[in-house]
């Protein structure tokens, strides 16, 4: 019988399977390994109906914590708006769910000191060390893009820059490359209207030679990996985006949103998803980006997140065995991660390759349809318009 756990890895998924546990009358240890107080990139994350199930069953406060969108519009180059799609999206920063599930396991959970443990959860994100030990020729890998990214406050946008972005998540397709502008909370999750952000993201394709000069530290030089945080940006690096602009050139409400970004960052987009998620019999578990990492355009690393720790409580609850456990995690992740793939070839590649991606998302889709079907439970498939409603503006 399982009785004490460890998890490695503190973050959104770790905090998830922890409060799951917690709640089932579980002690439960968390390492993790970054001891200051955790910074977000005061970017978005995108809950969804995996999360409103988690959340519906563990968080018991009231107050909304999200800001609500109801569609995806482009904008396009005249600036006329075009819908995408119809379909509600609540969107949190990163900081604000963290203290939101702290809150719930504090509450609840007396740390552990003991480091032995019957199930280990490896929860370390997308350079998994735990990952590492079992797989360690899964690696995430760069997918030829880059996101150019940053926030401002709503106070500093004219009105119609505001009121463009207000309930929607707003697109503008480029060839081969695009924006993308929401709202999200802002300082200390304030969904107080004037206190909110706006969330810009630039995505461009970069060869490697160039990433070596994109992704140099301001202050000391060194290359960054996977991302260049606020403050290390080179100032030479971020006007040379924004010259690029005036050839682009980008739509009056993205324009103005980037010229007043302070403080932009640099995200390297890369991918993986694992081909196992449980050893050691069932007593080491991955989950979350330890498991999975999508490309961001579905936003739905969180909503995998809260889908492993609903199917980590059936597992040690013994609602599920430890092979229905892990077929099914595989399957939610590697649909949606062939789902995120589609997205970005269709944003940034020729439609031609785009077009293939997508017939592997589909061919996993209609797997999806098929397998749910033949075993009586609904498809794993997630999609934005599972979720279109009404909503009193
Ligand atoms: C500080 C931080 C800020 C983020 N901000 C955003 C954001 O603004 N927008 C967004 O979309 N996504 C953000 N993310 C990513 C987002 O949390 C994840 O994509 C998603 O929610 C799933 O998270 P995860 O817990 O599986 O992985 P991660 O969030 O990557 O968390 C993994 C955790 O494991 C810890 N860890 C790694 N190795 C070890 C080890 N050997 N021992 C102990 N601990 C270890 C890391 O320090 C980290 O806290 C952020 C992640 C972090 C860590």
């Amino acid at each position: 019988m399982i009785t004490s756990y460890l998890q490695i890895g503190g973050s959104l998924s770790g905090l998830m399977c922890g409060i799951v546990l917690v709640h089932a009358g579980h002690k439960v240890t968390i390492i993790e390994k970054d001891t200051d107080e955790r910074q977000s990139h005061m970017a978005g994350v995108a809950l969804g109906s995996d999360a409103d199930q988690y959340l519906a069953s563990h968080d018991r406060m009231v107050n909304a914590f999200s800001h609500r969108s109801l569609r995806v519009q482009a904008l396009n180059a005249d600036e006329t708006i075009r819908i995408f799609v119809n379909g509600r999206r609540d969107i949190t920063s990163w900081d604000t769910y963290y203290f939101r599930l702290r809150a719930i396991l504090d509450h609840n959970n007396q740390q552990q000191t003991q480091t032995m443990a019957d199930l280990v959860i490896g929860a370390d994100g997308p350079d998994s060390f735990v990952r590492s030990k079992y797989l360690p020729t899964t690696k995430r890998q760069y997918v030829g893009y880059i996101a150019w990214r940053g926030t401002v406050a709503e106070t500093e946008v004219s009105a119609s820059t505001r009121e463009t972005s207000r309930r929607s998540v707003t697109v503008h397709m480029m060839h081969r490359h695009h924006c993308i502008m929401y709202t999200i909370p802002g300082a200390n999750g304030s969904l107080e209207s004037g206190e909110r952000l706006l969330n810009f993201l630039w995505y461009t394709n970069e060869s490697q030679g160039a990433l070596q000069d994109i992704l140099k530290d301001r202050i000391d030089g060194r290359k960054h990996h996977n991302l260049v945080p606020a403050g290390r940006v080179r100032e030479e690096v971020w006007n040379a985006q924004i010259g690029y602009t005036k050839s682009v050139p980008l739509p009056t409400p993205f324009l103005e949103v980037m010229l007043k970004i302070r403080r932009p960052f640099i995200q390297v987009i890369t991918e993986f998803c694992s081909p196992r998620a449980a050893f050691e019999d069932g007593r080491v578990l991955l989950v979350g980006d330890a498991l999975s990492l999508f490309r961001p355009h579905t936003a739905f690393s969180a909503t995998q997140a809260a889908f492993h720790a609903s199917r980590v409580e059936e597992y040690v609850s013994g609602k599920i065995s430890l092979q229905a456990w892990e077929v099914r995690v595989l399957r939610y992740s590697c649909l949606h991660w062939a789902q995120s793939i589609w997205w970005g070839k269709f944003y940034q590649d020729h439609m031609s390759i785009a077009v293939l991606a997508g017939f592997r998302y589909w061919w996993y889709c209609g797997t999806d349809r098929v397998l749910s079907w033949w075993n009586m439970e609904d498809p794993l498939l997630r999609t934005s318009s599972n979720r279109v409603e009404e909503y009193d503006w």
